[in-house]
């Protein structure tokens, strides 16, 4: 069960607010938009996953305290290199395998 990150009680996964200090939890009103929070004097950009690759064009950036798009750069991972799809060699040369097959037919033509 969550914690309400100012008077550290236990509240609902689900509430909007906290019940004790009606600190606010979500943003708009809606349960499934998470309204993340500073915990430091330190704004959430500069921890941000979109502040770090320039994507966020909120006007709270770079300060916000406050923000319902957050995403720490710890939740980034590193891709597993066994799943990278790897591309076969020949894919590389295609063309150049195109144009000798068609230089061995016409010459298979021209023979026969
Ligand atoms: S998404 Fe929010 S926390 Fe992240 S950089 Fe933009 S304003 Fe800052
Ligand atoms: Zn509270």
């Amino acid at each position: 069960m969550p914690v309400c990150p100012r008077c550290d009680r236990s509240i609902p996964e689900t509430a909007l607010s906290c019940p004790y200090c009606k600190l606010k939890l979500k943003a708009h009103g809606h349960p499934g938009m998470t309204l993340y929070r500073a915990e430091s004097n330190t704004p959430l950009c500069a921890t941000c996953l979109y502040d770090a690759d320039d994507s966020c064009n909120f006007s709270k950036r770079p300060d916000a305290m406050t923000c319902t798009l957050y995403q720490p750069l710890s939740a980034v991972s590193e891709p597993d290199p066994k799943a990278v799809y790897r591309i076969p060699w020949w894919r590389k040369y295609r063309l150049w395998i195109a144009l000798a097959g068609l230089i061995a037919v016409s010459l298979l033509v021209a023979v026969l």
